[in-house]
This record gives structure tokens, C-alpha cells and sequence, in this order.
């Protein structure tokens, strides 16, 4: 048996000469949650059109449950697909009550009015919504955000198995957008719904779905599970903009967060990218220096990390070189020595302000060796080092001996551009 909602073959689209779809296949499975993400004028909305037949001309198939989508009449298509749109204006001033109650259009007939299944919908959906509390209120007289809330009502009154979201919860408040979400992800989860949405905001998407159609340019640059689709070069290379993605350890779910620290892209042409900097890693302190080198065109190395440290994550998603030690275990001769060969081919030794223990020490003694290799070396030293001394004195007294062979001791990263600046200008 064709276990699809939505099958589409071959879709292709214009309008008038522009074409904005370009030979799409794929299946929406029955009871998936299915969000489709691109930037602006992916052509996301004209797709969501297409598959409600809003816009019924087009090049390929849309199988709706298996029929075409030509051979379905707009009623046949309502009891099938409702879509909830972002907010409309009504042209006339129906209670709010009423306007739930024409989301039972597709069911009732001509001749009779709605009958006791209609009426019972609308009392489970209200409740559903929350709109109950002001049923009998005009619905033109409601905020942005009660109207979506009782167009969201509209559209499960019309109880089909397919629901496809149009931006749904751009104007509601972030508790009622979560709201929101949880009760698409119910009707999903409880109620054998097949939900395909396109959401304005991707960390929400990606918390609930299933699965993730990344459009680019009209055509499908990746479709499959949240964690295949979403990631640094597929969300890069889609939406020309640099991201960090990360876990909510939270909820374990991936998200994405912009890589603020782009404005060091401006400052690249005047660097000298063949300088090599090494950056001592450990407990994420390495990851913001990390990015900013890496922004500013140097050729970067860190370690040694171990394996789910954050520093690890960050160089494998900037795609730099790192020497890696077991999870949770102290640093071995062995990953210390190739720390040392590589800080042996770089020009400049970063410390970070990190934390000493005995798991770690090795990674103090790699910086004093850069010192009697005769490296450059950068310290941070945000914070004491009699606070983040682990060792009974051992890293103070070291980094004592490092600081006064000529090491430069900085309070902040953001001051580390211009000091390899005028490291290169001497
Ligand atoms: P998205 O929803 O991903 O932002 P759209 O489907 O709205 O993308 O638009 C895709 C492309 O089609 C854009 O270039 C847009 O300008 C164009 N477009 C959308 N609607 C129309 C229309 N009614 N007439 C002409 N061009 C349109």
C-alpha cells in the first residue's frame, strides 16, 4: 500500500516567464511531521499553493492520498489538506463563534443546516485554541494574535488528515507559538495527522519535526531527517550566512544561532592568512578564539581536546586541525607529543583562560615548551590563575615561569587581532 499523504513528481512552476519551482520529487509520508525551510523566495509559499491547489496550473503530479490533485474538486481537497495561513482580515464581521464554525464547509449540505457533529468540533476545537474564552467576541474587533489563534481553530474544524502550515505562529507571542507547536505536534503524535509546515523561525521547526525539506532556488537541496538536513555547510551554503550549530542540552534537539562574529570578515584583507596560531583547547574557553581566527582568515590548529568538548565540536564544524584525547580522560604522552609537533610548524601559541588539573597539565607544560621553541605565545588571563589552579600551585608557578619569559598577557580575546597584527607588522 502507497504509504504517501503527498506525492510529488516532476513539479515545476513559472510564473509568467520566471520560473520559481524547478523539477521537484518527493513524498510527504502519512503521519510525518515535514517542515520546509529556504530563505526568502526559495519558493516555499508557491509550493504550499501547489499542494492545496491554490494554484492549480503547473508542470509534473501532486498525488493527494493517491489521487491527483486535478482530479480533486476544491471540496474533495478540504476534507483532504486545510491550511492555516498566516492571519486574514474577513471582509465581513463575523463572530468569533461563527467564523470557527465555517471551518465545517466541506461537510455540510446545502440544504441542512450544520448538525450535531459540526457543533461538537467546533466546542473541541475552541477548547483546543483557547478561543472559547471569547467565542462570542467579532473577529475583525480581535489582536493579531487572537485572530491567528481562531483562523488556527478555522482550519481544525476542518478535521482533515493532511494540515499544512503557512507561518502559522509568526504573530503570536512566544508561549502561545510553543503552544502552538505542542498542539500541532499532538495532533501529529495523538491524532495520526500529517503536519507540513513552513515556520518562520527554524530553531522552532527543527525542536518539532520529524523531517526537513531545505529549498534552495526553487529546487531541494536536502530532505531527510533533522539531524542529516541541518547542519553548518547545508544551512551555509543555503542561506549565504554563518551559523553555529549546537544541541539544546535542554532538549537534545539541534539548533542554530547565528555567527555573530562575522564583522572580523571585514578586517580579513588586511591580515596575513599563511600566519599559523595554535590554540590551546579545553572546556569550550578555546571555541570563541577558534571562530575569530578562522574568521580572520588564519591558518588555526587547537588541542589537546577531548572527544564532546565543545572546542572539538567547534573545530570539526570550522573544519580545523585538532589533536583529540578519549572523553573525560587525562591528556596521554602520545596525543601531548603530536600536540607538540604541530605547535612546532605554528608561528603563535594561544592560551586560553582555562581551568588546570591534573587531566590537563600536559597542555601547560605544551606552552612552556612554546616558549623554548621560541614561538610567540598569547595568554588570556581573564581570571586569576590562583582561581583556576587545580594542581596545588603547580599550574601558578608554571605560568609564572611562562609569563616571564616574554609571554603576551592579554584580559580580553577581542584585543588578540591586533596584537597578531602588529606580532607580524615586528
Ligand atoms: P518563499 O515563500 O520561499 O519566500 P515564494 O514562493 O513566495 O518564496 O516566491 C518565490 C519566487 O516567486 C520569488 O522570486 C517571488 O518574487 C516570486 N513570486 C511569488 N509570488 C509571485 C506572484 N504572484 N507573481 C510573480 N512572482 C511571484
Amino acid at each position: 500500500m502507497n504509504n504517501a499523504s503527498i506525492e510529488v513528481k516532476n513539479l515545476s512552476f513559472s510564473y509568467n516567464e520566471l520560473p520559481v519551482l524547478k523539477n521537484l520529487s518527493f513524498n510527504i509520508e502519512k503521519n510525518s511531521f515535514v517542515s520546509i525551510i529556504g530563505p526568502n523566495g526559495a519558493g516555499k509559499s508557491t509550493l504550499v499553493n501547489l499542494l492545496s491547489k491554490v494554484l492549480p496550473v503547473f508542470n509534473g503530479e501532486i498525488f493527494i492520498e493517491g489521487k491527483s490533485i486535478r482530479d480533486l474538486n476544491n471540496i474533495e481537497i478540504a476534507k483532504k489538506i486545510a491550511v492555516v495561513p498566516q492571519y486574514v482580515n474577513l471582509g465581513f464581521n463575523f463572530s468569533v463563534y461563527e467564523t470557527i464554525l465555517m471551518g465545517r464547509y466541506p461537510y455540510l449540505n446545502r440544504f441542512k443546516g450544520e448538525n450535531h457533529e459540526d457543533f461538537k468540533t467546533v466546542k473541541e476545537v475552541m477548547e483546543l485554541t483557547k478561543t472559547d474564552i471569547f467565542k462570542d467576541r467579532k473577529y475583525n474587533e480581535l489582536s493579531g494574535g487572537e485572530k491567528q489563534r481562531v483562523i488556527i481553530a478555522q482550519t481544525l474544524a476542518q478535521d482533515s488528515p493532511i494540515i499544512i502550515l503557512d507561518e502559522p505562529t509568526s504573530h503570536l507571542d512566544i508561549n502561545f507559538q510553543i503552544e502552538f507547536m505542542e498542539l500541532f505536534y499532538s495532533l501529529f503524535k495523538k491524532n495520526g495527522k500529517t503536519i507540513l509546515g513552513i515556520f518562520h523561525d527554524i530553531n522552532l521547526a527543527i525542536q518539532y519535526s520529524e523531517k526537513v525539506i531545505l529549498l534552495k532556488e526553487g529546487s531541494i537541496y536536502c530532505y531527510g531527517n533533522v539531524s542529516e538536513v541541518i547542519n553548518r555547510p547545508n544551512i551555509m551554503s543555503v542561506f549565504k550566512s554563518d551559523v553555529y550549530v549546537g544541541k539544546n542540552p535542554f532538549t537534545g534537539k539541534l539548533y542554530i544561532s547565528p555567527n555573530f562574529n562575522l564583522h572580523f570578515h571585514h578586517e580579513k584583507k588586511e591580515m596575513k592568512s599563511e600566519v599559523k596560531i595554535h590554540v590551546i583547547g579545553g572546556g569550550g574557553a578555546a571555541s570563541p578564539i577558534l571562530n575569530m581566527l578562522h574568521n580572520l582568515g588564519y591558518i588555526t590548529s587547537t588541542g589537546v581536546v577531548n572527544n564532546l568538548d565543545t572546542d572539538l565540536y567547534t573545530a570539526e564544524q570550522l573544519g580545523i586541525t585538532f589533536i583529540n584525547e578519549a572523553p573525560f580522560s587525562p591528556i596521554s604522552r602520545e596525543a601531548h607529543l603530536r600536540n607538540l609537533e604541530l605547535i612546532k610548524t605554528s608561528d603563535v601559541v594561544i592560551l586560553p583562560c582555562l581551568q588546570f588539573g591534573n587531566g590537563n597539565f600536559l597542555n601547560l607544560t605544551a606552552v612552556a615548551e612554546s616558549i623554548h621553541l621560541g614561538k610567540k605565545v598569547i595568554i588570556i588571563d581573564s581570571e586569576s590563575m590562583d582561581s583556576r589552579d587545580h594542581v596545588e600551585g603547580r599550574a601558578v608557578k608554571l605560568y609564572l615561569e611562562i609569563a616571564a619569559k616574554g609571554a603576551i598577557i592579554l584580559k580580553n580575546i577581542e584585543d588578540i587581532p591586533q596584537i597578531l597584527k602588529n606580532l607580524h607588522k615586528g
